[in-house]
């Protein structure tokens, strides 16, 4: 069953869609802040999307990466209110040219439209001059760029969050990144964090905290066992349980196994 829902907080409003109902892994909320709206929402899910945001002018739409449930409509978001939208710098050749994605990210959320973009400055701002900071924050992917709004105290984390554990990696995510970008945004000053996926939550910093401190909980569980000589799958199995089906479906792209390999390179 597909999912919609609106959302409203102080000035924030957003919508969440998804084709299917499985929890954080399918659903995506598209965030505005008046006329500025943070990312576009994923392709197969364009009518929900238009329908929210043609409530009110769209002038500015800031991108924080380029994985296709954050950009997937902004090519049409583009033409619908004739604007460029804003990305990170390391998104913009895959955003123009678009990027092939696997079977399962296909079903889930369609096919990213190629679009161009312009850079993000170092400060961006809303209609009224309201500051919104990009923060760099690598990890799940090179490009990931947060959106900090300190006058309001909000947080637009992009995937920074997503939940407070993890329990799997892609292959292209790097865990030293993620943690170092974890403890970069603890330096800022926010209260409510704006998850596309997991939602609205008010203790956002202090949910960062806890990934953070639940990521590095689990790399010394690892290490541990690592250094007894167990191996990777089996450190897996026994930590977080056997691979389910996202494993195979991505071909082990998105993976338990992949998570486990990080944390035992890790220097603690
Ligand atoms: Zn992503």
């Amino acid at each position: 069953m597909p999912v919609r829902q609106l959302y409203q907080h102080q000035r924030v409003q957003g919508v969440k869609v998804g084709r299917f109902n499985h929890g954080i892994n399918t659903q995506f909320i598209v965030y505005r802040m008046g006329s500025t709206v943070i990312d576009a929402g994923p392709s197969n899910q364009w009518r929900h999307v238009a329908k929210f945001l043609k409530k009110e002018p769209v002038k500015q739409l800031l991108l924080t990466h380029h994985h296709e449930d954050h950009s997937g409509n902004a090519q049409r978001i583009a033409k619908l209110f004739s604007i460029t939208p804003k990305a990170p710098k390391l998104a913009q050749a895959k955003l123009a040219t678009g990027y092939p994605t696997p079977l399962l990210q296909k079903i889930v959320w369609g096919s990213p439209r190629p679009v161009h973009t312009r850079n993000l400055a170092d400060t961006e701002f809303l209609e009224d001059a309201t500051k919104v900071i990009p923060v760099h924050t690598p990890g799940h992917a090179k490009d990931l760029t947060c959106f900090h709004v300190p006058s309001e105290g909000y947080f637009f984390s992009g995937d920074l969050y997503i939940a407070k554990t993890i329990k799997m990696l892609r292959k292209d995510e790097d865990l030293i990144e993620l943690i170092n970008s974890l403890r970069k945004v603890q330096q800022l000053d926010f209260t409510t964090l704006f998850c596309p996926h997991g939602g609205i939550i008010q203790d956002g910093k202090q949910a960062l905290q806890l990934k953070l401190n639940n990521i590095l909980q689990l790399c010394s569980e690892v290490k541990e066992l690592a250094e007894k000589g167990w191996p990777i799958d089996q450190i897996a199995q026994y930590l977080l349980g056997p691979e389910d089906a996202t494993a195979k479906l991505t071909n082990g792209n998105f993976s338990k196994t992949n998570l486990i390999k990080q944390c035992a390179l890790m220097n603690l």
